[in-house]
C-alpha cells in the first residue's frame, strides 16, 4: 500500500511519501536504542515536564491538527477536535499519575523470609507500536503517554494513509522537550514490520487494528519471544430493554453506531432490543439515523463525513449486499450516496442471519444490524454469538437485569445506560478475537513494563 494522504471527501491525494528504506529503518531502530538506554535513567518529573508540554502544544495547535486529521480520514473535523483534546487529557493524566502507578509495589517480608521484598517496575526498551487511521492521533498517544511516562522508547508504524499525522505527533513530542530519537515515526508498509520486530534491538509490539494484521503481528511476536498487546475489532451489542430510557437510548444508540462516520472498534454494530419495546425503538432509530446530515467533514454541521478510504467503503458494501442477497431487509440507507468521496449513509438492517457474512464480521461504517429478542437469557446468547469480546452496552434500570449483564457479557468493557467508549483513569481492551492485553489506566501503562521482583536477605 503506498504511503499517501489522499482526502476521502475528493478522492484526491495531497501528498504521497517514498517508504523508508530497509537500511533507513536500521538505522532508526538504532537511533531508537541509543536513546532508550540513557532516556530509561531520566526521572519522572523530567518525562511529566515533556509531557505536559505536550499537551500544551496539542490544545495550541488543535484546530490546525484537527483540519489535518479530517483531510486524511474525514471525520467530522468537531470530532477531530475533541480526539486532539482527549490526547491532551491523557497526556497530562499520565504525567500526573505515572509515578503513582509504577511505585515500588512492596512485598509482605515475613510472607517470603526476606528482610525487604517488592516488586519494582521498569521499562523494557524500544516499544513498536502498529496504528490504525481511525482515530489517528489517540490510537497512537494512548500507546505512547504511558509508555514515554514509564521510560520506553516508541517506534511508530502508523496507517499508510495517515503519514502527515504521524509526522505531526513526532514533530509534537521532539518539540515539547522529548530527547531526540524517544519518539520515531517509521514511514513503512506493513511489509517492513517483520524486519522492525525481528530486529533484537526491539523488546516488544502493541497493534491496534485488524484481526487478520493481529494475527500476523502476534505470529511474529511469538516467534521472537517479545511481549505483545493486540487492540483488535469488535462488534458490540448494545441491548435494550423495556425498563431503559427509550429516548436517551435511541439517542446514545445513533451516536454509537455513527461516531467517526462509524469507523470505530468500540461502536455498537448489534442492537439487539426487546420485543415489548422494539416497535419504539426502530420508529425512532430509523427516524434518527435517517436525518443525520451527510457531507463535508470540514462543514461543522456535518454529522457524517466520507468512510476513510475506497476499499473501506467497498469493504462495506460488500457485507450489506451479502446480507440483502441472503434476504435481509434495509429500513433506511444501504446505497453509496452518489458523487466524488466515499459517502456511505447511515443504515439500518434487519433480519440478519447466521448465512449471512455481517454475523460474524465486523462492518467498519455507519451500518446497524437491528434484532428482536423475547427475554434477556436470548438479549446474552445473542449478544455473546460472535468471535470478537470488546465492548457491550446494555440499558436496563432493573438491578437483577444490570448484574446479568455485568456477569454474562463476553466483552473486555460493559456499559450500562450509556455507550462504550475509553478514558484515560479505565482501562481498555479486549478478550475473545477483539485481542489481549490492556490500554490506559493503571493496567496499561504496566503492559511494557518487566515487573521485576526484588527480594533481600
Ligand atoms: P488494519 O488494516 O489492520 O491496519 C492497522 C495497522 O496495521 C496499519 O498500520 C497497517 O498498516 C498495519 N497492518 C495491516 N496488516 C498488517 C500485517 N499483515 N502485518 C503488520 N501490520 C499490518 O486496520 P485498519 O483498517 O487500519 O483499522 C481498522 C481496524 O482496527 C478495525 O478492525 C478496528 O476495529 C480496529 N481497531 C481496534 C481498536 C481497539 O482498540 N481494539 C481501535 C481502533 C481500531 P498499513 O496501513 O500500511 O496497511
Amino acid at each position: 500500500m503506498a504511503i499517501a494522504s489522499i482526502n476521502p471527501t475528493t478522492g484526491e491525494t495531497e501528498r504521497t511519501f517514498e517508504p523508508f528504506s530497509a537500511e533507513e529503518v536500521a538505522g532508526r531502530i538504532e537511533r531508537a536504542y541509543e536513546a532508550a538506554n540513557t532516556y530509561q535513567h531520566t526521572s519522572f518529573a523530567d518525562r511529566a515536564g515533556w509531557l505536559r508540554a505536550a499537551a500544551d502544544l496539542l490544545d495550541a495547535q488543535a484546530d490546525e491538527i484537527a483540519e489535518l486529521i479530517t483531510r486524511e480520514m474525514g471525520k467530522p473535523v468537531a470530532e477531530a477536535r475533541a480526539e486532539t483534546g482527549k490526547c491532551a487529557s491523557a497526556m497530562r493524566f499520565y504525567a500526573e499519575n505515572a509515578s503513582r502507578f509504577l511505585t515500588d509495589h512492596p512485598i509482605d517480608p515475613s510472607e517470603v523470609s526476606a528482610s525487604k521484598a517488592y516488586v519494582r517496575w521498569q521499562p523494557l526498551g524500544v516499544v513498536l507500536a502498529v496504528m490504525p487511521w481511525n482515530f489517528p492521533l489517540w490510537q497512537v498517544v494512548r500507546f505512547a503517554a504511558p509508555a514515554l511516562m514509564a521510560g520506553n522508547v516508541g517506534l511508530l508504524k502508523h496507517a499508510s494513509n495517515v503519514p502527515r499525522t504521524a509526522l505531526k505527533l513526532q514533530d509534537v513530542f521532539l518539540d515539547a522537550g522529548f530527547p531526540p530519537d524517544v519518539f520515531q515515526t517509521l514511514l513503512v508498509g506493513s511489509d517492513a514490520v517483520e524486519q522492525v520486530l525481528t530486529d533484537p534491538r526491539v523488546a516488544a509490539v502493541t497493534l491496534t487494528g485488524s484481526e487478520a494484521a493481529g494475527r500476523s503481528v502476534a505470529e511474529i511476536a511469538g516467534r521472537e519471544i517479545k511481549k505483545s498487546v493486540l487492540e483488535l475489532g469488535g462488534s458490540d451489542p448494545f441491548v435494550v430493554m423495556p425498563s431503559a430510557d427509550l429516548e436517551s437510548a435511541v439517542a446514545t444508540a445513533v451516536k454509537a453506531r455513527c461516531q467517526n462516520n462509524g469507523q470505530s472498534c468500540i461502536a455498537a454494530k448489534r442492537f439487539i432490543v426487546h420485543t415489548d419495546v422494539a416497535t419504539e425503538f426502530r420508529e425512532l432509530f430509523v427516524k434518527r439515523m435517517s436525518a443525520l446530515t451527510i457531507g463535508d467533514p470540514l462543514d461543522p454541521d456535518t454529522d457524517i463525513g466520507p468512510l476513510a478510504t475506497e476499499q473501506g467503503r467497498k469493504d462495506v458494501e460488500d457485507l450489506v449486499e451479502d446480507a440483502v442477497r441472503h434476504g435481509a431487509s434495509i429500513l433506511c440507507g444501504g446505497e453509496r450516496v452518489d458523487g466524488p468521496g466515499w459517502f456511505y449513509p447511515p443504515t439500518v438492517i434487519t433480519g440478519v442471519t447466521p448465512a449471512m457474512r455481517m454475523y460474524r464480521e465486523e462492518v467498519f461504517g455507519p451500518v446497524a444490524q437491528l434484532f428482536e429478542v423475547p427475554d434477556i437469557g436470548t438479549a446474552i446468547d445473542l449478544a455473546n454469538a460472535t468471535d470478537f469480546g470488546l465492548g457491550s452496552n446494555a440499558w436496563t434500570t432493573d438491578p437483577d437485569e444490570q448484574r446479568r449483564f455485568v456477569a454474562e457479557l463476553e466483552a473486555g468493557q460493559v456499559f450500562i445506560n450509556g455507550m462504550t467508549t475509553s478514558y484515560p483513569a479505565l482501562p481498555f481492551g479486549g478478550v475473545k478475537h477483539s485481542g489481549y492485553g490492556r490500554e490506559l489506566a493503571d493496567l496499561g501503562i504496566r503492559e511494557f513494563c518487566n515487573a521485576k521482583t526484588v527480594w533481600v536477605g
